[in-house]
């Protein structure tokens, strides 16, 4: 309650497992619920448990409605070890919204009785994975993270620019080329202990596969601009191409840019997979 609800006073209302229902008929409840203090709204705020993303979320139910499945307003977010988390029956207008990236410091909503409920409570699920049949007993999940980040690897990397060539070497989380001269970066080397393949779409060229690099590998062709990259390995990339990309990963595969467009990579900043990004 600690960690989802921090403010509240109450406590399980509804356990996980087999309960009975008010009609005498069995039922197998797959979460968790807590109750709704009735005396304080501030303490009916549900936070985030940890570091993830908005994988779905549903918005502008009442009481009663059941489209969705019964769950009401929710929010389901994925977290870097490939759990989910699910905070059903909040109150409609959730202050977040899908691909947003969230953690214990963001408000997802507060507990309402939206969808097929008989009172206010927030219902609570955890999932290991995106399957609802992997739902597991979430009570711990109430003081623990579902996710906590691994310590920094020695990842490292260097950009060039046509116009001012080759900058520092950079560590994880930093920013290798230049923001807000219109420069493309032409050159990229990473210095990885993880193996990692890589691709770059490069202007008036095409894509040109890299292979297997390693930290003496010159990525892309001197005076001609990276418009996009493909990375094969367990990374979290973001790169700048008028504004800041969104990390797009596919299972270990990250492609960031754009092809044919004639806009080049300005800057770029990566960390291990599995890492959360400094925001
Ligand atoms: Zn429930």
């Amino acid at each position: 309650m600690d960690r989802i609800v921090p403010n509240s006073t109450k406590r399980i209302t509804g356990a996980y497992g087999w309960i009975t229902l008010p009609n005498g008929k069995p039922y197998n409840h797959k979460g968790i619920d807590l109750g709704f203090d009735l005396y304080d709204e501030n303490k009916n705020i549900i936070f985030c448990n940890c570091y993830g993303v908005v994988e779905y979320l549903l918005d502008g139910l009442n009481k009663g409605d059941k489209t969705g499945g019964g769950w009401g307003n929710y929010v389901l977010v994925r977290h870097p070890n490939g759990m989910y988390s699910k905070y059903c029956h909040l109150r409609k207008g959730l202050p977040v919204h899908i691909g947003q990236e969230v953690d214990e410091t963001n408000m997802l909503g507060v507990i309402g009785e939206s969808g097929d409920t008989m009172g206010r409570h927030l219902h609570f699920e955890v999932q290991t994975n995106k399957s609802a049949d992997s739902r597991i007993d979430p009570t711990p999940y109430l003081s623990e993270p579902i996710w906590k980040p691994e310590p920094q690897s020695n990842l490292k990397y260097r950009a060039s620019t046509k116009e001012e060539g080759w900058g520092d070497w950079k560590n994880a989380g930093d920013t290798a080329g230049s923001v807000g001269f219109g420069y493309g970066i032409d050159l990229l080397q990473i210095d990885s202990i993880e193996p990692m393949k890589v691709q770059a779409s490069i202007e008036d060229t095409g894509w040109v596969d890299f292979g297997e690099i390693n930290k003496d590998t010159i990525i892309g062709i001197k005076g001609k601009a990276i418009e996009c990259l493909l990375i094969d390995g367990n990374y979290t990339i973001r790169i700048l191409a008028r504004k800041w990309s969104n990390n797009t990963i596919t299972d270990g595969k990250v492609t960031v840019g754009s092809v044919g467009e004639g806009i080049p990579i300005e800057a770029i900043k990566m960390v291990t997979g599995h890492t959360r990004e400094p925001l």
